[in-house]
């Protein structure tokens, strides 16, 4: 643990360097300031997707905290105020920028599957994968949850506080509640019937059976003691003791509400799962672009060799003195291709030989590269890149198939007064995960695993992507530090199940190469490309001028408006809630997130000024 000479008086607390009892830090349900998507300043700074949140990471760098320390009360509180993404129910993957030791390091805290599961899991008696909603809202999809673990690994690392201090802003949010707003509502709305299967998640959610009012006060005291719970006993409590146990209860018996019309199919994790659980350690995935070292999270993510395939790419090309619609056609092209090979090549490292040093290559970014034709798309599915380097520069389709990939996460960032940077992805998949509260305790579970390929997909070739015991499903989280001469330039990422990969390139290549502020390249129109016949555009994207211009390139274009798991539930049409901070001169940090998506980011710094 890192112990800096460092006494900070607050809110009663006095906190000198070393981990300290558990206190008071404010908060309680009264309206909170209006949500900010831009701050600049010193001494630290915060985006996150609630207004707590960001407060909760702020009251933890005033107190003398690390950016782990911070970034721990900021995840904690999430699973209160973004109940449905975020929390001790799900997964991520952790970026930090160690400021002392000049170096970015990574903790993979994956879901795993339960040992008993295994190649066929989400095939039917009769070999026929599930539909997608069925794996969805089940125990059996249910990965064994690993942000606990990672909070805990980050705070062993770099923390300075103890794992039941940086809970409190998040128990003391639960317990006083939080108002709600639009978005809280609107995300309740889109799983109204999935919670109302399940008595816990129906009792929890919808209040007396319906969604909650805007500007009504949100309680968790379940979730509460939970926290405190773990506050006081540590992570074991939930690796191994009580509420683990009823992480098991309730994934193979499934609380059921009366007259669920939804038979779900139970999953069959045991405690044994939960205590053989580990945060992993990993060196980050590196790549180049335009002078500026892009870290990444490697596998079991795809994010960091995917983002960085297309930037090396894209490094090929000068887009700055491109046109605006070629530009647009390169980064379509670039992520086209980088898709093919990341569908072919990437899963979980400990499982799959992943190729990572041949995709990061100039060889290999040469050889893709050469497929781009800035006179014409090319025709999705494009085959992936052979490793070997072996084939003329001639495009080739593939029979492959899509998988299933969700599309609902937070990403946070946080920055601390020595340097330190932490960019956070953190989900329990779907928007409302499985569906299931694990009833007493006041969080939603994972349905993580569907982010494995039920069959294979890819034609006769292996499919990296596979379900297998203990296997952590392959993602596209892609949390990202951008280093200038060695030090934080940029921290950036964004949700979006696959789509996360294109926004975090869309938003360097608009920073990078196409003059863009940060709040300019989150906020910009988004078009993501994944190696399908159709680009999905935000209706925004489809309105700009550039757009009649792709289009005559054979760019084709459709705007996704629909639930994946009910086509009969609307949802926004948007991509990505992104989030970021950009590393100014003599410790200015401009911090950024969404002005709109997903009801806004809250961005926020210790000290505005100087
Ligand atoms: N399950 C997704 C992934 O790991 C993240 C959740 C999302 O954004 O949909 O890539």
């Amino acid at each position: 643990m890192r112990r800096r000479p460092v006494s900070v008086v607050l809110t009663g607390l006095v906190v000198a360097g070393a981990a300290v009892a558990a206190g008071p830090v404010a908060a309680s349900a009264a309206t909170p300031p209006p949500k900010q998507a831009v701050a600049r300043g010193y001494g630290g700074a915060v985006v996150s997707d609630t207004t707590e949140s960001t407060a909760a990471g702020i009251a933890v760098l005033r107190q003398g905290g690390t950016a782990a320390d911070a970034a721990v009360a900021v995840a904690a509180t999430l699973g209160v105020t973004d109940p449905y993404v975020a929390g001790i129910g799900g997964g991520g993957y952790f970026l930090y920028y160690d400021a002392r030791r000049h170096r970015v390091v990574t903790i993979d805290g994956r879901e795993t599957t339960p040992a008993a599961d295994g190649p066929t899991m989400f095939l039917d008696a009769n070999g026929t994968p599930l539909s997608f909603p069925t794996a969805v809202t089940s125990g059996l999809s249910v990965g064994v949850p690993g942000n606990l673990a990672t909070w805990q690994r980050a705070l062993q690392r770099w923390g300075r506080f103890s794992l039941g201090h940086d809970l409190q802003p998040a128990i003391a949010v639960a317990r006083n509640g939080f108002v709600v707003d639009a978005t809280f509502r609107e995300l309740t709305r889109e799983n109204q019937a999935r919670f109302a299967q399940f008595s816990s998640t129906r009792d929890l959610f919808l209040p007396g059976g319906a969604l909650p009012e805007v500007g009504s006060t949100f309680r968790n005291p379940d979730l509460a003691a939970t926290y405190q719970q773990i506050a006081r006993q540590g992570t074991t409590a939930f690796y191994g003791g009580a509420i683990g146990r009823d992480v098991v209860n309730a994934v193979h018996h499934l609380p059921l509400a009366p007259g669920a019309t939804l038979k779900p199919i139970p999953g069959p994790m045991t405690l044994a799962d939960l205590r053989a659980y580990r945060a992993i350690d990993r060196a980050p995935t590196r790549s180049t672009y335009r002078g500026y070292e892009i870290d990444g999270m490697a596998p079991s993510s795809s994010g960091g060799i995917t983002v960085g395939e297309s930037l090396d790419i894209l490094g090929r090309f000068d887009l700055r003195h491109m046109s605006r619609v070629q530009a647009l056609h390169h980064y379509l092209e670039a992520t086209r291709l980088a898709f093919a090979d990341r569908n072919r090549y990437v899963g979980d490292s400990s499982y799959v030989r992943v190729p990572q040093r041949t995709l990061l290559s100039d060889r290999f970014a040469r050889q893709r590269a050469c497929l781009i034709d800035p006179a014409h798309a090319l025709a999705s599915p494009v085959a992936p890149g052979s490793l070997t380097g072996s084939g003329a520069c001639r495009p080739a389709t593939a029979r492959t198939t899509p998988g299933n990939e969700g599309a609902h996460t937070n990403h946070f960032v946080v920055s601390d007064r020595w340097g330190d940077v932490v960019s956070y992805t953190n989900t329990i998949e779907e928007l409302g995960g499985s569906g299931i509260v694990v009833p007493g305790r006041g969080f939603l579970l994972n349905n993580e695993l569907t982010d494995f390929n039920f069959a294979p997909t890819q034609g006769s070739a292996p499919d990296p992507n596979l379900p297998a015991a203990g296997k952590r499903p392959r993602s596209s989280m892609s949390p990202t530090i951008v280093l200038r001469h060695g030090r934080p330039f940029l921290a950036v990422g964004s949700p979006g199940g696959a789509s996360i990969i294109t926004t975090v390139v869309q938003i360097l290549v608009n920073r990078i190469d196409l003059g863009y502020s940060l709040p300019a390249a989150i906020a910009a129109p988004r078009a993501s490309q994944r190696n399908s016949a159709t680009t999905q555009a935000e209706p925004a994207f489809l309105a700009e001028p550039t757009t009649p211009g792709l289009e005559a390139l054979g760019q084709k274009f459709a705007v996704s408006s629909t639930s994946p798991l009910d086509p009969s539930i609307s949802i926004p049409p948007t991509i990505g809630v992104a989030s970021g901070l950009e590393f100014e001169r003599h410790g200015l940090v401009l911090a950024a997130g969404e002005p709109v998506r997903r009801g806004g980011s809250a961005a926020a710094v210790v000290h505005p000024a100087r």
